[in-house]
């Protein structure tokens, strides 16, 4: 027997494992205090991960900052040296 027919099966994240009956139950579900509390917590899930990201990098940035800054006046000192040194010379 073949069987074409689709099936549409309505989960949710919030509530896994559970198949609403219907459209209509499924988007009042949607629009229930259980499901946006979820949603809200997810989001707010994703924002700390992203400020995780966010700080790591920064810190990335700071560390590397530093070390180009240490770079930098390392090859000025080193310039004063060598004009000093051509000074003595000429
Ligand atoms: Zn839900």
């Amino acid at each position: 027997m073949e069987n074409n027919e689709i099936v549409s099966v309505l989960t949710c994240d919030c509530n896994p494992g559970f198949n609403w009956k219907n459209k209509n139950t499924y988007n009042a579900h949607k629009k229930s205090l259980r499901h946006k509390s979820y949603e809200i917590n997810k989001e707010e899930r994703e924002y700390k991960i992203n400020i995780n990201k966010i700080q790591i990098e920064y810190n990335k940035l700071k560390l590397e900052n530093m070390q180009l800054r240490e770079l930098y006046l390392n090859s000025a000192k080193e310039n004063m040296n060598l004009k000093k040194k051509l000074n003595l010379i000429n």
